[in-house]
């Protein structure tokens, strides 16, 4: 199952396998990554350093 990102819907890249940690491929996309064993989201934010 190919997971799509929940803000621009291009595919999700899994860190490594088994980690079961997503990350967007659209590097303009504010969605950061998520932990699907904490169901965890992460976003940069616009106009902010992290
Ligand atoms: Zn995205």
């Amino acid at each position: 199952m190919v997971k799509s990102c929940p803000d621009c819907h291009k595919a999700m890249i899994e860190f490594d396998m088994g980690s079961h940690v997503f990350h967007c491929s659209n590097p303009d996309c504010l969605f950061q990554y998520v932990d699907l064993r904490t169901g965890k989201e992460f976003r940069k934010e616009r106009g902010k350093t992290i």
